[in-house]
């Protein structure tokens, strides 16, 4: 065999032991390549009569994070340009066979008549957990970090390499729906419990243990292939069967709004497949599987959440010219609700922390939550306590600056006051290293004027992160108007070692995301004030696509909060930036009925201590006219909400504060949870082309004010048939 992907040997009781091992990368991956010499193998121990059975493993530290998702876009610009040459049915033939040879191979390994067993070492996911559910017998390492699943879902795809087929015959229905549904990352344990795989044994045994089972003679057959086979929920046309597939459906509509294709199709893939032989219900799932993979959802999802988010957690907005650096300690400024937060995850991430505060007490209070965090997990036995004291040991809380003398790095997060930061800003520097970075996590504040509290404006940068830090995996690196090289690379090299996702954005009010999200909860506003019955907007929303109703969403960011920025705003920019009608709903909500969200448990919605949130009935009374549900048109209200927030996101790129397509995208999934299916703000722009979407703006904003009025930039595109991607496809190498 001419293997260069694996390593193949046989011991003297004939067992072999395939290695994967791909020379140059730190990561297995399935590419053709890969599939070639697998076919080569399968064939072998199939053939030579002195091999017993082989085991899989893995000669990296995971076993392997699936498939090369670039080959399958590559199926589908081949499909592309074969559908104008050769014409439609020949490239879907094409198409269909390209993207089902995965699964024929693992068909293959199934039924070749030998026994193969897989030691899944560590992480081992996506198209890799499907071959290991193709091999006989699974023994996974009981390491910290091991963790399998089939999370294709999560980029709009499904395991089409017949994981949907084999999950569903191991486990009830009901429970194999939900782990395809969710895509979940498992610990060895529960993927135990659930019957995905056999055994659990210390990483040092895992392929000894699974060449003894190979040893026992036992015969390389999937169970259902055996005549005697009966599905775990029984059939699907039984009185069993009819308790599932209702429910699943519901919960199917629950859960995506019936947004995401993938979903659906993993609920026909298992319906129909269930009926069906082994073989065949294969073939059904592959022809689900061609169908999705088509699917702008998927192209969109695949783009932004694998391939650009991939790219930006590797810096690809990083400047060359500055070496890499490994960040070891940083000062946090501020130990109040972010401060004490960024502190968390920067010791985390073995960052050493110098927390300061006004005083003692307030630096020990942000101190603590770090203290808090890590109970809650090691409760939840995810963490140890010993994890616990090495992560406290890592934060020294102090009202002294002194201790910033040799920090390279200071993030401020006090009051979002100019002069509380004017002379924080001036306290810090006395101290800090000549060449130290100062980076502020303001939310509204531009970066350049507070730039000019320093000497040094090319050593000051924002970092803006999301509430709550544990959680939110975007952070805004945010560019002065004298930002330097070496202060954007030493903010990614932070960003990225604590593995958050970082879009580089240049100075204006509100950045990036907020200017978005403002909008969409000032759509959901002007809806309540218009007399759209508050249940319907937060519905709605959802059923657009965001992952909370405006309402909600405000009470959770703060009412008061809200109410500060629209009279920041008034002050800077005039009384004309601020909707009076959102202004008269936030100032009865928050000054006249004190109201201002989750924080004091009176928001838009009532938060009882032991009941689920309720809207506040006495919405109904702030809103002078009534409008009759029946009579409104739902997806005119679904697409104000997306549009409002997309149209913004185009008006970033027209004002140069994003420069790269890429960073709306995933910041705007990240950051605010834009209808993820579209792929973000501006992909959801693209992929129903700018002159549709400029029509759109037009009618929506000829009916409800220039708020909806596109950019010149998009009438440009929409003229030329431009896309964002396609336009600005030069600036993904500008940094
Ligand atoms: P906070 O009020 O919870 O915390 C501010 C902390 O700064 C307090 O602990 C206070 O004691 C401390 N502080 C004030 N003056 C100080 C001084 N002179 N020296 C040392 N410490 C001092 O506020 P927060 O919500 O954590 O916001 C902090 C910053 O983060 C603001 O700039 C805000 O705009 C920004 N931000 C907030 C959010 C959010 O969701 N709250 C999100 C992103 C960014």
């Amino acid at each position: 065999m001419n293997l260069t992907a694996f390593r193949f040997e046989t011991d003297s009781d004939g067992i072999a032991l395939l290695t994967w091992d791909m020379p140059g990368r730190s990561m297995n991956v399935i590419t053709q390549d890969v599939m070639r010499e697998l076919n080569q193998v399968i064939d072998t121990v199939a053939s030579d009569a002195a091999i017993k059975g082989c085991v899989i493993a893995s000669g990296k530290e995971a076993f392997s994070g699936g498939a090369d998702l670039t080959m399958l876009e590559g199926f589908g610009s081949q499909f592309a340009s074969m559908a104008k040459a050769d014409g439609y049915d020949k490239a879907m033939q094409f198409f269909f066979d390209g993207t089902r040879s995965l699964s024929q191979l693992y068909r293959k390994l199934e039924t070749c008549g030998k026994p193969f067993a897989i030691a899944i070492n560590g992480t081992c996911l996506g198209g890799a957990f499907e071959l290991a559910l193709s091999c006989h017998y699974r023994v996974v390492a009981d390491g910290e970090k091991v963790r399998v699943g089939l999370p294709e879902v999560k980029v709009g795809l499904f395991p089409g390499a017949g994981g949907t087929q084999r999950v569903a015959r191991l486990m009830q229905t009901g429970d194999a729906l939900q782990m395809l549904f969710k895509g979940d990352q498992l610990r060895p344990q529960q993927a135990k419990t659930m019957g995905l795989v056999h055994e659990i044994a210390p990483a040092a045994e895992i392929i000894d243990k699974a060449k003894a089972w190979i040893r026992t003679g036992n015969k390389g057959m999937a169970p259902w292939d055996d005549p005697k086979f009966r599905l775990p929920s029984g059939k699907v046309y039984s009185p069993a069967g009819m308790m599932v597939w209702p429910a699943a459906n519901a919960i199917y509509r629950r859960e995506t709004q019936d947004n995401y294709p993938a979903v659906k199709a993993i609920l026909h893939a298992v319906y129909e497949g269930l009926q069906l032989p082994m073989d065949l219900a294969l073939r059904v799932e592959s022809r689900w599987f061609a169908k999705i993979l088509r699917s702008p959802e998927a192209r969109a999802m695949i783009r932004t959440l694998f391939v650009s988010m991939g790219e930006l957690n590797k810096g690809a907005r990083r400047p060359a010219n500055v070496p890499p650096s490994t960040p070891k300690k940083i000062g946090v400024i501020g130990a109040g609700f972010m401060g004490a937060s960024i502190a968390y995850v920067s010791a985390l991430a073995g960052i050493e922390v110098v927390l300061i505060d006004r005083d003692q007490e307030a630096a020990d209070k942000g101190k603590a939550l770090s203290h808090k965090l890590m109970t809650d997990q090691i409760m939840k036995g995810r963490a140890k306590t010993a994890e616990r004291d090495a992560l406290l040991a890592h934060i020294e809380a102090t009202p002294d600056y002194g201790k910033l003398a040799d920090v390279p790095m200071v993030i401020e997060a006090v009051f979002e006051d100019r002069a509380v930061k004017a002379e924080v800003i001036k306290k810090v520097l006395a101290v800090l290293p000549a060449d130290a970075i100062f980076a502020s996590n303001t939310s509204t504040l531009p970066i350049t004027s507070l730039a000019d509290n320093s000497p040094k404006p090319e050593q000051f940068i924002g970092i803006h992160f999301f509430s709550p830090v544990e959680r939110m995996m975007l952070v805004e690196v945010i560019l002065g108007k004298k930002t330097g090289d070496r202060a954007l690379a030493t903010a990614l090299d932070f960003v990225r070692a604590i593995r958050k996702t970082p879009i580089v954005v240049n100075d204006s009010r509100g950045f990036f995301a907020n200017r978005c999200v403002l909008n969409y909860i000032l759509e959901g506003h002007l809806m309540l004030a218009e007399g759209v019955p508050a249940a319907m907007i937060e519905n709605l929303a959802k059923q657009a696509g965001m992952p909370v109703g405006p309402l909600s969403l405000n009470d959770e960011v703060a009412l008061d909060l809200g109410w500060k920025i629209l009279q920041a705003a008034k002050k800077d920019l005039g009384d004309k930036a601020v909707s009076p009608a959102q202004e008269a709903l936030l100032d009865a909500m928050v000054n006249k009925f004190e109201r201002y969200g989750r924080k004091n448990r009176k928001g838009f919605y009532d938060y009882p201590e032991k009941a689920p949130k309720k809207l506040w009935p006495g919405l109904a009374d702030l809103q002078p006219t009534k409008l009759d549900p029946d009579t409104l048109d739902r997806e005119e209200l679904k697409h104000r909400f997306l549009v409002t927030q997309a149209v913004e996101a185009a008006r970033t790129v027209e004002d140069g504060v994003i420069v790269d397509p890429r960073e709306a995208d995933v910041g705007s999934i990240l950051g605010f949870g834009f209808a993820p299916y579209s792929g973000g703000a501006l992909s959801y722009i693209d992929f129903m082309g700018a002159k549709k979407f400029v029509a759109l703006c037009d009618a929506l904003a000829a009916k409800h004010g220039p708020r909806f009025a596109p950019p010149q930039l998009l009438r440009d595109m929409a003229a030329k048939g431009e896309t964002f991607y396609g336009r600005f496809a030069a600036n993904k190498s500008a940094a």
